[in-house]
């Protein structure tokens, strides 16, 4: 039973977004492996059978000897939906200091690679923390006193780009940038397809870039989007970017893209932004929700693309 006006208390948030960050580092979620079971299952080309079976074996072994599931740990970062009527003990000044905490320990004690450096002088704190990292990000949920959070390892650092198209342009532009997008670094390997593409539709110019890195990153395979001209929209991509033909590591194969994820946000009547984020093989991603009573329970899905994430009206 919920118990509403309690505190959720630093050292349980501690805990969870220190379990959440190794479980992201370790093990592949399980609707990740069934899409990449399937890609073995169907793929055609003899090298890229291979690979996705070494895939499916790393995956296995990470969890058997508790090592990160990739040698990159790509950017660590937190995903925080939080309960329009949950506490929190010392408030988000304070939980903000914890999983930066959580980052820096993490690292350390599951040895992930500290890829955070300054970006001019390089210098490495070697803990994966430094300024603007650990990312952070929030969003919100009526009647819930509880908070989820997510633990992403991004990679596929390379497939991330953006482009300002014309209203004019629409589906056909939006297919001529994703297979750009997919020729400039999957084929090269870049991006460690086979990958997952989120795709942010509309906004403002940093609005689709962030909605392309969730879309990417917080929805699960198979999933589609509400609106059913969205979910045309993320079955015609993903085919378009398998027929490429680019498959795992760009060596040739049926498999570039385990799946197309889009997000849109309403517009400026003058363009059409388009941002795509390519999350890598390494798919690794975990959450939890804290509730106030201090029960706290994994699962796989965030549920990050709430209605009330997307509501459209006043209300
Ligand atoms: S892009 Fe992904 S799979 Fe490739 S090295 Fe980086 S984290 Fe690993």
């Amino acid at each position: 039973m919920v118990a509403i006006g309690q505190e959720i208390t630093q050292n349980r948030l501690y805990s969870v977004a220190y379990e959440a960050n190794k479980r992201a580092a370790i093990a592949v979620p399980q609707d990740g492996i069934e899409a990449f079971e399937q890609a073995f299952s169907r793929e055609t080309k003899p090298m890229a059978s291979f690979i996705l079976g070494q895939v499916l074996e790393n995956a296995q072994l990470a969890i058997a000897e508790e090592r990160p599931m990739c040698g990159d740990t790509g950017l660590p970062r937190y995903y925080v939906k939080v309960g329009n009527e949950a506490k929190i003990e010392g408030g988000f000044v304070a939980l903000e200091h914890t999983l930066r905490r959580a980052v820096a320990d993490v690292t350390q004690d599951v040895q992930l690679r500290a890829n955070r450096v300054h970006p001019l002088t390089r210098q490495n704190p070697g803990n994966n923390v430094g300024m603007f990292a650990p990312s952070v990000d929030y969003s919100f949920e009526p009647d819930a006193d509880w908070i989820d959070v997510t633990a992403v390892h991004k990679g596929g650092l390379f497939g991330t780009d953006y482009r300002m198209l014309f209203p004019a342009d629409g589906t056909d532009g939006i297919k001529r940038f994703l297979l750009d997008n997919l020729a400039a670094f999957a084929r090269r390997g870049l991006s460690c397809p086979p990958v997952v593409v989120g795709v942010g539709l509309g906004g403002s110019k940093d609005q689709c870039v962030v909605l392309s890195k969730e879309a990417a990153c917080l929805r699960t395979m198979g999933d589609r989007h509400p609106d059913p001209d969205v979910a045309v929209l993320e079955d015609e991509l993903k085919e378009l970017a398998n027929r490429t033909g680019f498959g795992v590591m760009g060596v040739g194969g049926d498999t570039t893209a385990l799946d197309v994820h889009v997000e849109i946000a309403y517009t400026h009547t003058g363009g059409l932004p388009i941002a795509i984020s390519q999350f890598c093989l390494a798919y690794r991603r975990s959450t939890a929700r804290v509730y106030a009573d201090g029960r706290a329970e994994f699962r796989d899905d965030p549920l990050w693309f709430t209605p009330y994430y997307r509501r459209a009206g006043l209300e």
